[in-house]
């Protein structure tokens, strides 16, 4: 059982912007409208990820470290129907084996919270505790005696701009939540409730950049695509300021990063790259995001046309403007 979840946490598990990843996702899948994301050194140290979401139960706090303990999906047909984030189960038992973890929940229906204190994936301690509703996790001292996986880990700022980097493609997916990130008390993310994606890219991106995106909204028997696009001429040269999401997900694609860039293809100078944000609506069955175990890879039945709907649809908006 600990080496399953040691070697799962090998794949799962790369650098604390992982962590952060997963703790983030599931406060999401438990409704959080509220989420704050604290770390030390880069993460290395000290993750901490505070949610009001639905929180869990006495036993449900144990069951949550044992493996394959999902409770997002009832049958094999829901597989194909993910609505929710997580569905494998694996990313807290994966982060309890590989550092020392303290675990607070406590859920609407209760007047305490329970607390557990995890080190390498053996529980220390168990016991109630007072708390807001929903779910604090912390994690610390990632892949301690671990030293070859620590060796792997980056500075303490390319660890955390990675952590950054997370925790905004996340906060655009989700524009109606409010997100948190401190750095040693620092805050470097700090977005409100209830914004539309403007507001939201604008709170991320910064002001400058977002007055000038054009909406774009599509929808067509391949789905629908929409977000916010930005001019040609744009100062960031980097690939970094395409953000591109399919069914809520946050993905890194080949056939949607093409598209994108097809759209601009006569508009931008070479090796520039234009402000995007899009989101991408499939119907399930026709995207498979089981490609990889992080879920960063999609793949489409249909490519081609997808292919194509997104490029079309970036086209029609920047045809129409007068750049
Ligand atoms: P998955 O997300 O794939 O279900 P995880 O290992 O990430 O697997 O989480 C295991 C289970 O723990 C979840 O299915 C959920 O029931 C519970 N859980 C984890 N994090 C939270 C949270 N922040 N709030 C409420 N429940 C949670
Ligand atoms: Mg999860």
């Amino acid at each position: 059982e600990h080496l399953c979840n040691k070697i799962a946490a090998g794949e799962v598990i790369e650098r604390p912007a992982s962590v952060v990843k997963e703790l983030v996702e599931n406060s999401l899948d438990a409704g959080a409208s509220e989420i704050t994301i604290e770390v030390e050194k880069g993460g290395r140290r000290l993750i901490r990820v505070i949610d009001d979401g639905c929180g869990m139960g006495r036993e449900d706090v144990f069951l949550c470290l044992e493996r394959h303990a999902t409770s997002k999906i009832a049958s094999d047909a829901d597989l194909f129907s993910l609505r929710t984030l997580g569905f494998r189960g694996e990313a807290l038992p994966s982060i309890a084996s590989v550092s020392r973890m303290t675990l607070r929940s406590r859920p609407a229906d209760s007047e305490a919270g329970m607390e557990l204190v995890i080190e390498g994936g053996d529980i220390r301690r168990a016991e109630a505790c007072g708390m807001a509703v929903g779910t604090s996790i912390e994690v610390r001292d990632l892949f301690f005696r671990m030293p070859a996986r620590r060796k792997f880990l980056r500075r303490d700022e390319t660890e955390l701009s990675h952590i950054g980097d997370v925790v905004t493609k996340i906060a655009l997916a989700h524009p109606a939540v409010q997100f948190r990130l401190l750095h040693q008390g620092r805050k470097l993310v700090d977005v409100r409730r209830n914004e539309d994606l403007r507001s939201r890219v604008t709170g991320l991106l910064g002001r400058s950049l977002a007055g000038e995106l054009l909406a774009v909204d599509c929808s067509g028997a391949e789905g629908r695509v929409h977000g916010l696009v930005g001019p040609p001429q744009t100062s960031r040269a980097t690939t970094g300021a395409i953000y591109t999401f399919v069914n809520g997900r946050t993905i890194r694609d080949r056939v949607v990063q093409h598209a994108v860039m097809e759209a601009y293809r006569t508009l931008l100078p070479k090796g520039r790259y234009p402000v995007v944000v899009l989101f991408v609506e499939i119907d399930p069955a026709e995207v498979d995001v089981n490609v990889h175990p992080t879920k960063h890879e999609v793949r489409f039945r249909h490519q081609a046309q997808v292919h194509d709907f997104i490029a079309d649809a970036i086209r029609k908006v920047l045809g129409d403007s007068s750049w």
